[in-house]
């Protein structure tokens, strides 16, 4: 099994130009002493909407690699698939996301479900780890609600990853679960039985991704209850060190945070509880990169300004199209984004000082933020056109993208401010 390691950092990039940019982010915080391994993810989702492939993500990483004469290890992860999509992703990465969400909730036979329940069923009800809070519930009532939600899912995920293991050694790849894309949060107890029944399909899962409790918007920040995240990934993190001495399953299992970029006020938490318990932690940024490429374009003259006013103007037209597909994980107050008419009369700082996430500026505007996060169609469908702007004004985006998640997410995640 190839071995992802402790820190891990999955950079998006929608248009698979910055990968130079996120590497040198990357490589300069590793000087802090922490090796971090840079994983390139991009979703089957975002690949049809963009136009490209998962070539060439491959394409952008080796090559950001090679200039920058990286040495560590880096991965390409072919995420959120299943096995309608994932053999596009066979050839070209070497993780795979393997997302379950749609498995959830659906029924297994009465037998599966029984047999679940004998197996599982303790003599008085519960399961005490040690440092828990309080014990997983064992009883009958909690174990049939939990197959009911998730033995399928774990079937599925089995289905998954004996298909990528049939078509790829299985020692050349990384293996994630994904169920964060639900309305209900697994609490640690649900982890727990998740975990061993990965473990029982055999599944090497190196990092599991579920759905905590509060909103993870696209590119703002963390809106919950803070005390209640902490809590919750602090029993997390406990299962998981039980999973790993207990279960059959790598010792390099962790956490995985979707839709991780931007969630400046639980990264001190996180910090902190997996320095607690020692573990490792991956965190998915989920493609603001994209909006660094806007924010560059702003300060890059009239001609990408104008690119920039535009692609505003046609996504307040077009935002219940644009939002749809992130309904989960998108809440913009209509009331705050201004008018065409108006926006179109800033200047290019403004522009990028609304864009840019900077907590108590008081020209950041995070609907605004949100709006241009979903608005990625727009620039696609304008292609080259899109394109060579971008390239044309590279001396100006790069810094951008880098000082993002340098300066934003590495430091705080690395608590180094
Ligand atoms: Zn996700």
């Amino acid at each position: 099994m190839k071995i992802l390691g402790k820190f891990s950092f999955g950079t998006g990039d929608r248009f698979g130009m910055q990968g130079r940019a996120q590497l040198e982010a990357v490589a300069e915080a590793a000087k802090w002493g922490t090796e971090i391994i840079p994983v390139w993810n991009k979703s089957f989702r975002e690949h049809s909407i963009v136009g490209t492939t998962p070539e060439d993500t491959r394409t952008e990483a080796d090559d950001a690699v090679k200039a920058l004469g990286w040495q560590g290890a880096y991965f390409v992860d072919a995420d959120h698939i299943n096995l309608s999509n994932v053999d596009a992703f066979m050839p070209w990465s070497d993780f795979f996301t393997m997302d379950v969400a749609n498995a959830i909730g659906k029924p297994v036979s009465p037998e599966e479900t029984e047999a679940f329940i004998a197996d599982n069923a303790t003599p008085d009800g519960v399961i005490a780890l040690p440092g828990m809070d309080r014990p997983i519930p064992a009883d009958e009532t909690y174990l049939r609600h939990f197959a009911g939600q998730y033995l399928n899912a774990i079937r599925e995920a089995s289905g998954i990853y004996q298909h990528i293991a049939a078509g790829k050694d299985p020692e050349t790849f990384v293996v994630e679960v994904s169920m964060d894309e639900v309305d209900t949060p697994q609490s640690p107890a649900d982890l727990y039985f998740i975990l061993k029944l990965l473990a029982g399909q055999g599944i090497p899962v190196q990092t599991i991704a579920p759905r905590f409790s509060g909103r993870f918007n696209k590119g703002v920040d963390y809106v919950g209850d803070l005390k209640k995240f902490e809590q919750e990934f602090e029993q997390d993190l406990i299962v998981l060190s039980y999973a790993r001495a207990h279960f059959d399953l790598p010792d390099s299992l962790k956490l995985s945070i979707h839709s991780g970029s931007d969630k400046f006020s639980i990264y001190p938490v996180m910090g902190r509880l997996v320095r607690k318990y020692d573990q490792g932690l991956h965190v998915k940024t989920a493609g603001t990169t994209w909006l660094e490429e806007l924010i560059g374009l702003a300060l890059s003259g009239p001609e990408a300004l104008e690119m920039v006013k535009e692609i505003y103007t046609e996504g307040l037209r077009r935002m219940d199209e644009l939002t749809a597909p992130y309904a989960e994980v998108i809440d913009i107050d209509r009331s705050a984004l201004p008018a065409p008419e108006e926006f179109d009369k800033w200047e290019g700082d403004q522009i990028a000082a609304t864009l840019r996430h900077i907590p108590g500026n008081a020209r950041f505007n995070p609907h605004v933020r949100q709006l241009m996060h979903v608005a990625y169609k727009l620039a696609a469908e304008r292609g080259e056109e899109y394109l060579s702007l971008v390239r044309k004004n590279e001396r100006t985006i790069a810094p951008q993208v880098k000082e993002n998640l340098l300066e934003r997410h590495l430091q705080r995640l690395l608590g180094r401010e």
